[in-house]
């Protein structure tokens, strides 16, 4: 009798456990990640914050710079860098010495959401991008609230450096390249959220940037930028009501064209500016 209650209770137990393997198997295995795909385009010319958190910005961000990269920069990156990291004493945006990667060429914008963050070349640059295009950041982030307002939060970013229709050098007296020091100043004042900056051409933001130009150093306005976006007293409201899920997920990207003739320096010295189209 003990037997057979024993045998029966495994049965049971069996029943049970062969019950519950087949549930496990039933059910969809779902991987919480966000796929390229599923992130919406943001219009970044809104007013809205875009940031780093705090957390990634106690050692510095991972940027990582493709060696034929660098060797154009004449190996100088950590001091680009060193511009931005030396603007608020309590972050480090950039992790230096930068190391240096094989280049990633990639044939689509999205797939350089990978596991890099890099500074490339392209030698083929993308069909997603019109002409006079120097140089892009591209970002992925999250959008999130702080106070009742809403700012975006970096996830991953490139920069990406048109080798097709561009040449770049770091020499100041070849007239025939655009400024590498310049471009990625530029583009790494983006990368720590920086968005462009129409009002004066006094500022390492400003849009375009011609042949022959070099802007190595930051201007006032540069670095209060940054101290506004890093520690304003609060996160700007946004400029339209928000109809989107906390959780969305976003991407932008902001393009230095090189058609900068409404930036006007001779000698260094701005001697004039016109409207950007
Ligand atoms: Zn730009």
């Amino acid at each position: 009798m003990k037997l057979a209650l024993k045998l029966l209770i495994d049965i049971i137990v069996i029943l049970f456990l062969l019950g519950l393997i087949s549930c496990g198997q039933d059910s969809p295995f779902t991987k919480n990640v966000n796929t390229p795909a599923s992130y919406s385009p943001i219009e970044i010319t809104k007013d809205q914050i875009l940031r780093w958190s705090d957390n990634n910005l106690e050692s510095g961000l991972p940027l990582k710079i493709a060696s034929e990269v660098a060797d154009d920069l004449n190996h100088d990156e950590d001091d680009v860098a060193m511009e931005w990291n030396n603007v608020l004493p309590q972050r480090t945006f950039f992790a230096l010495p930068f190391p240096t990667v094989t280049n990633r060429e990639k044939t689509s914008l999205n797939s350089y959401f990978d596991d890099e963050m890099g500074i490339y070349k392209s030698k083929n640059w993308f069909s997603e991008l019109g002409p006079g295009v120097l140089a892009i950041t591209q970002f992925f982030g999250v959008r999130r609230t702080q106070g009742g307002h809403e700012y975006i939060e970096f996830q991953h970013a490139d920069i990406i450096v048109n080798y097709r229709d561009y040449s770049f050098s770091s020499n100041m007296l070849d007239a025939t390249t655009y400024d590498l020091p310049s471009v990625l100043l530029h583009e790494m004042g983006h990368f720590v959220g920086l968005r462009h900056e129409y009002t004066t051409t006094k500022s390492v933001m400003w849009p375009a940037l011609r042949r022959n130009v070099s802007v190595r150093q930051l201007y006032p306005v540069d670095f209060q930028h940054l101290e506004d976006n890093y520690d304003g007293q609060e996160v700007l409201p946004m400029a339209v009501a928000i109809s989107t899920p906390k959780t969305e997920s976003v991407q932008g990207r902001f393009e230095l064209r090189a058609d900068g003739d409404c930036v006007h320096f001779i000698s260094g010295q701005n001697v004039g500016t016109h409207h950007l189209q």
